[in-house]
């Protein structure tokens, strides 16, 4: 057993070594990928359930790498976060979407929002209203385009989540707790948050026809969100049954692929008028 416990050792290390030499590759290439400009935004559109219309569009990141294609942020974010290179993502992601939002109004799309995520990180640091302020100002696009979404996660700090979010809605930004449903915020707090929208977790809307527990979460977050005036949008709708329960229990807006994946710019643009009609 002793001999197998060795073996095993030697097995589990020389896994750890490879690994960290990944991640060491990966943190250089990252590195060199911000400096290359290798990031793209692609832009899913959040549909007004009554209406149909494109209320607005959130930007998700993607790596374009030089020798594996299209990487997903659930690849890449965890290591950005770790190594602090997420801050200059972050703002990169925040000043691009807010100069594509603004070119597309130039353009004459019916005016939307754009989504935006905000890493743990970037909701920590004390000059983030500054540096969203800063982006509006250098991009022109009016505050109330622009949609920050933050985890539920996010807020359990909540003597730093009060002030932060009062300043960022100061200036005249949208709000919204991302994966709602998935923490733990208690009710009390949720009224002192200057939030918009909640955003019902996927995992929620996966199940809503099976599964009665994920059923009743779902109706009970929206009448409570209700009641404390904010709009709910649920995430992850990739079925007409799914979007037939929203409609019925007043959800206010859906994001999914039942509508579309998220896609790049121009063609988002492009097929603006089809992605509205479904
Ligand atoms: P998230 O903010 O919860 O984004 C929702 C994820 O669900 C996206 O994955 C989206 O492509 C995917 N999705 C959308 N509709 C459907 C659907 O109908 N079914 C299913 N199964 N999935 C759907 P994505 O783009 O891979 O992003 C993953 C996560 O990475 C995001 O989760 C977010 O936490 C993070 N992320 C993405 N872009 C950024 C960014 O620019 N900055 C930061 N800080 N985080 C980002
Ligand atoms: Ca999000
Ligand atoms: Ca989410
Ligand atoms: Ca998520």
């Amino acid at each position: 057993a002793k001999q197998r416990g060795k073996n095993q050792y030697v097995i589990y290390s020389d896994d750890m070594q490879t690994k960290s030499h990944e991640k060491i590759k990966m943190e250089t290439s990252l590195r060199r990928a911000i400096d290359n400009n290798e990031f793209v935004l692609y832009y899913q559109p959040q549909i007004d359930i009554k209406s149909g219309d494109i209320k607005g569009a959130e930007a998700l990141i993607r790596w374009m790498h030089p020798e594996r294609g299209l990487v997903s942020p659930y690849e890449f974010i965890p290591l950005a976060e770790e190594t602090g290179l997420i801050i200059q993502m972050d703002q990169w992601v925040l000043r691009t979407a807010c100069m594509q939002n603004k070119s597309w109004q130039e353009k004459g799309l019916p005016p939307m929002r754009v989504a935006v995520n905000l890493s743990s990180q970037q909701f920590s640091k004390e000059y983030l209203a500054e540096t969203v302020k800063g982006i509006l100002e250098e991009t022109g696009l009016e505050p109330k385009f622009l949609e920050l979404e933050i985890t539920e996660t996010m807020t359990m700090d909540v003597e730093h989540t009060i002030p932060t979010l009062r300043q960022l809605h100061g200036l005249g930004v949208q709000i919204s707790i991302d994966d709602f449903g998935t923490g733990y915020s208690s009710l009390n707090y949720l009224k002192k948050f200057s939030i918009d929208r909640l955003k019902i977790d996927q995992s929620f809307v996966r199940d809503i026809m099976t599964n009665s527990h994920d059923s009743d979460i779902v109706g009970t977050i929206i009448a409570m969100a209700h009641n404390l005036g904010l709009e709910v949008i649920a995430e992850g709708v990739e079925e007409k049954d799914q979007l037939r329960f929203l409609q019925y229990q007043k959800c206010n807006e859906v994001q999914g692929y039942y509508f579309s994946e998220p896609i790049p710019a121009e063609k988002f643009e492009l097929h603006f008028q089809e992605l509205q009609e479904k």
